[in-house]
């Protein structure tokens, strides 16, 4: 513990964001440029070194939170970085994109403001790519085993690195044009820059793991034709089917799924348009759904200049304090600000919403649209009608409303992996009761020597899980190849993340 008072006499402090108006203008990352270096030694003094320190319960990689917070405080950066990778390959991701469940558990958040956390886990890993502590780490010897890894998400990438560093021959096959799964084509630029992702594969390649994109495993190859051709399978598919919205009027043109949308714009960043085939520019939009995927939609609609955007969340709103049945340490659902949200608030993006353009308790009804074009063209969205709900989800009387919408942007979640894609039915893989493709617990399927990682075996989580299990389901192939392992395995597939 470098400041063993540090807790009492720093306040928590989190790095300045560039103005509003300013990054609404652009796609880069919020955070202005170098503001959190000059702070975060300060706040990683505020430690305590815990004896038995709840913010690791919070984290499934099981990072190791007081010792980097230690190292950081002492301005020893190049150990820093050893201890987090030591137990995260992409630190860079959670860094910038984790809800940071490990705040929610410190022991600091019992009576005071958390240690900034993820602040300083992006701090080190930041420093650690400017000075050069980041480099390749190709095995020393190959094993002459062969792997094939299906998806290029954390998961995927995370599994590929640690097999590759074991010795095994590693390739990535991708269905998409570019490497990355939701990182690249889901999350915005705002959130992370794509240079973070870029740079890390750089370093993968130069490891030595390949990447085969725009491959469809189960389209363009068959599925148990590539089992046949390699040692071992880990699928990371992801799980990408997204929900649906079924109401009167879906049909009607304007209403897109947010990741029909989202790629679009993200694909702007990559060059590949200059202006993206579906845009908010002028639009008056909605967006249904209060997750994170409907904050990234609410970001991306703000920067593509629509005249006006609302948020509906089917929950009650909930407080901004810890409710008492949701006690210290588990991540409880609180009120939270988004980046987008602060940016809604400030250029009052809702003439509907009270506040940051977010609507509480509201379900949709019905669409409401133009008549047919000439020739039976397909009309457009030009309004939703919802109505409240009480806790229960019962309608309440007189609280139907109408809400102008000329685009609808469906942010509903995913049900889990895509079905139809010929992949599952190829390896006669079988699902879960949730959906999922079924695993035991050392993350194979009933498929001799094909394993499942990320999302596709766990439904909807976070990058933080993907990453974990990659680790893990690449112990666990290491060990099926090779006979043993020394490999981590931060996670099992039964671990779930702390809840009441
Ligand atoms: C818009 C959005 C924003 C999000 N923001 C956050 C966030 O801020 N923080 C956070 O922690 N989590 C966030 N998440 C969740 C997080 O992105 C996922 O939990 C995580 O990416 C899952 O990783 P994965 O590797 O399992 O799958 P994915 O990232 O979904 O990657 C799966 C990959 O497999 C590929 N694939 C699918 N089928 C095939 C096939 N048959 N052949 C070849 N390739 C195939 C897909 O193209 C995709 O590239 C967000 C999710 C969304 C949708
Ligand atoms: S729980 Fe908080 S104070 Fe304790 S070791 Fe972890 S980060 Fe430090």
């Amino acid at each position: 513990m470098a400041d063993p008072k540090g807790f009492l006499s720093t306040p928590r402090r989190l790095p300045p964001r560039r103005p509003v108006a300013e990054r609404v203008r652009d796609w880069n990352e919020v955070q202005v440029p170098g503001g959190l270096l000059p702070i975060v030694g300060a706040q990683a003094g505020r430690c305590m070194d815990c004896g038995i320190p709840f913010c690791h319960a919070g984290c499934p990689l099981g990072n190791l939170i007081p010792e980097w917070n230690e190292l950081v405080s002492r301005d020893d950066w190049r150990r820093a970085s050893e201890r987090l990778h030591a137990t995260n390959n992409f630190p860079e991701f959670t860094g910038r994109l984790c809800p940071a469940p490990c705040e929610s558990g410190c022991v600091l958040a019992i009576n005071q403001p958390a240690v900034t956390i993820e602040d300083v886990e992006r701090a080190i890993v930041d420093r650690a790519w400017e000075s050069g502590y980041v480099i390749p780490k190709p095995p020393e010897r190959l094993s002459g085993k062969t792997v094939a890894v299906i998806g290029s998400g954390p998961a995927g990438l995370a599994a590929a690195q640690q097999l590759t560093r074991a010795g095994h021959t590693v390739a990535v096959y991708e269905r998409a044009d570019r490497v990355g799964g939701l990182l690249r084509y889901g999350i915005p630029e705002f959130k992370m820059e794509k240079r973070h992702l870029d740079r890390r594969l750089a370093q993968m390649r130069a490891e030595g793991t390949k990447f085969r994109t725009g491959v469809g495993v189960g389209t363009d190859v068959d599925a148990a034709e590539l089992r046949a051709r390699y040692d071992a399978l880990v699928i990371a598919v992801g799980a990408t089917a997204w929900r649906e919205l079924s109401v009167p009027g879906r049909e009607l043109a304007g209403i897109h799924q947010a990741m029909e949308y989202l790629p679009l714009a993200n694909r702007v960043q990559e060059g590949d348009f200059a202006r993206p085939p579906i845009t908010a520019e002028g639009r008056h939009v909605v967006i249904v759904g209060g997750g994170d995927t409907g904050a990234d939609c609410l970001g991306t609609v703000l920067r593509q200049g629509a005249a006006s955007v609302t948020q509906l969340d089917i929950h009650v709103r909930p407080g901004t304090e810890r409710p008492e049945d949701q006690p210290w340490p588990v991540h409880p659902k609180i009120y939270r600000m988004s980046a987008a949200h602060e940016e809604a608030q400030e250029l009052g993006a809702s003439p509907d919403a009270d506040v940051d353009a977010r609507l509480f308790s509201a379900a949709t009804i019905r669409f409401e649209g133009a008549h047919p074009g000439p020739g039976g063209a397909t009309a457009g969205v030009r309004a939703l009608r919802l109505v409240g709900i009480d806790a229960d989800g019962r309608p309440e009387s007189g609280s139907e409303r109408v809400l102008r919408a000329d685009m609808v942007l469906l942010a509903l979640g995913f049900s889990g992996p895509e079905r139809d894609g010929g992949l599952i039915d190829q390896l006669g893989l079988e699902l879960d009761a949730r959906g999922n493709i079924a695993r035991d617990e050392g993350f194979a399927t009933g498929c001799e020597g094909v394993f499942v990682a990320g999302d596709a075996g766990r439904g909807q989580s976070l990058i933080v899980w993907a990453i974990a299990e990659g680790r893990s389901a690449a112990a666990a192939v290491d060990r099926y190849l090779a006979g043993s392992t020394t490999l981590p395995a931060p996670v099992t597939p039964a671990d779930r993340p702390m809840v009441v």
